[in-house]
């Protein structure tokens, strides 16, 4: 029989009240012997998810804190078991001292992500519901935290489950006609596969090619300021970021390695790093920090390269410009409230983004605040909540277009029934991956890991 886990759910700060939760055959018994209500005799007698209120009490019997506290009945709570919940004062100290008045009744610290775990044990939900609760906790924007709820609604999951279904009624219909090698094969069963496989990979390959656009929306943007020295770099990612976190000197090539900083803006999560300057040096410390700045460009999703508009272009700059060549990118002109020696007319020829700014005294940084998320292709964008936002999810379902589509070529092809059902199996069980409807133990446990204890 499982044990009846607790934990702490709320975060380790100063709150108005903190919550302790409870699950396992003996939540609502042990209630009973750490909560008293004030009006009624027991906890067990009352009605599932109503808020009572009463005393708490620690294993001698003083009272703790006055609060509340409910029970929620198996199968209809958060962990498909027995659970209780108790809305305390949110000192650390009473919520320490509530867990060790029901670890003095048997329960057991629950480890991170087991309530969660054991929903998806019990079918309250399933494994992209379950790492939809972890984006939904870890949420930085609510377009994430609006994708992820999409995703614990079923979005994701449920559109898989569909597919998955045709997929696994196809094979029956092949296996039965495998059963019988000698009987002629139906030539409706192959145009039948073929349209649903046809279908089923279309929806699999577009799936999987959300993931980019999912992972930015979760993670963020990652974005890197290029420029020469001197440009400005680190004083716009100190002004756009609105704290001294980058080191602003005179002394070109005093960022020598890459800062990184997260900005917010609007719905979109930047990812900054602030770059050593380009320029031809000798110093080698500097040459790695400007080796770092390289690689960091071509990886980024969009460059804000910053020009020193009190200059004009410098082959340095021009070393800027070569970077950008191919990617999203914003010339920002920066130092606008010096006198402009810039040939913008050239700045114009290499990018379709231009915005002058001063990191100096903010002019023009609304302006930039507001490109940002036009360039990045994030304005307005329209979310159905089919979106993957994570990479197992995203390498299952790659696996899954691929043998889905390779099915699909041999039912095209006339092939034996065979070839069709063998790639369609791998096609069910990569989506199996996902839903964990077929998943290892050490999948599952990975997963769970990540989340925090009490959720
Ligand atoms: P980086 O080497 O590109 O990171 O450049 P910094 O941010 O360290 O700035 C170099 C110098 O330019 C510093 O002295 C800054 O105070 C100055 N600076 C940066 N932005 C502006 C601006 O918008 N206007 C003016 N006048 N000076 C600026």
């Amino acid at each position: 029989m499982r044990e009846t886990i607790a934990a702490i759910a709320t975060g380790p700060v100063q709150g108005a009240i903190g919550i302790v939760r409870v699950s396992g055959p003996d939540a609502i018994i042990v209630l009973d012997q750490v909560f008293r209500p004030d009006h009624g005799s027991s906890m067990a007698e009352k009605p599932s998810s109503r808020l009572i209120y009463g005393s708490l009490l620690a294993k001698d019997g003083a009272v703790i804190d006055k609060c509340l506290a409910c029970v929620m009945r198996a199968p209809h709570s958060y962990t498909g078991e027995n659970m209780a919940e108790i809305q305390c004062h949110g000192s650390q100290a009473i919520l320490s001292a509530v867990l060790t008045a029901l670890f003095a009744h048997g329960v057991v610290q629950a480890e991170p992500g087991e309530f969660t775990r054991r929903a998806f044990v019990n079918g309250k939900m399933d494994l992209s519901g379950a790492e939809a609760v972890h984006d939904l906790v870890t949420a930085q924007t609510a377009q994430a935290a609006e994708n992820a709820a999409a995703q614990l609604e079923g979005a994701v999951g449920g559109k898989i489950v569909e597919i998955r279904q045709k997929i696994v009624d196809l094979v029956s219909e092949f296996l039965a006609v495998v059963d019988y090698p000698d009987e002629e094969i139906d030539s409706v069963l192959f145009e039948n596969a073929c349209e649903i496989l046809h279908n089923a990979t279309r929806d699999l390959y577009r799936l999987a090619e959300s993931y980019e656009y999912g992972r930015i929306l979760r993670e963020g943007v990652p974005c890197t300021i290029l420029g020469r020295p001197n440009a400005g770099k680190s004083s716009l990612l100190n002004a756009l970021a609105g704290v001294e976190r980058a080191i602003v000197t005179d002394i070109p090539g005093t960022t020598r390695d890459v800062i990184e900083e997260t900005i917010r803006i609007g719905a979109v999560v930047l990812r900054m790093y602030d770059t050593a300057g380009l320029r031809d040096t000798s110093d080698p410390v500097e040459k790695i920090g400007i080796d770092r700045a390289m690689k960091q460009a071509s990886s980024a999703h969009l460059i804000l390269a910053v020009f020193d508009s009190s200059d004009d272009i410098s082959d340095e700059d021009l070393m800027v410009i070569a970077r950008t060549h191919g990617k999203r990118a914003i010339a920002v002109i920066n130092k606008s409230d010096l006198p402009s020696a810039i040939n913008m007319q050239s700045i114009r020829r290499h990018f379709q983004h231009v915005v002058a700014v001063s990191a100096k005294n903010g002019d023009g940084l609304k302006e930039l605040y507001e490109l940002i998320p036009k360039v990045v292709g994030m304005d307005g964008a329209v979310y159905d909540g089919g979106i993957i936002t994570n990479a197992r999810q995203a390498a299952a379902l790659a696996r899954a277009a691929e043998r889905c589509e390779a099915a699909f070529c041999a039912a095209e092809s006339g092939m034996t029934p065979d070839a069709v059902v063998m790639d369609a199996e791998g096609a069910i069980a990569a989506l199996g991956e996902i839903t964990g409807q077929s998943v290892t133990d050490d999948i599952i446990s990975n997963i769970f890991e990540k989340f925090c204890v009490g959720k």
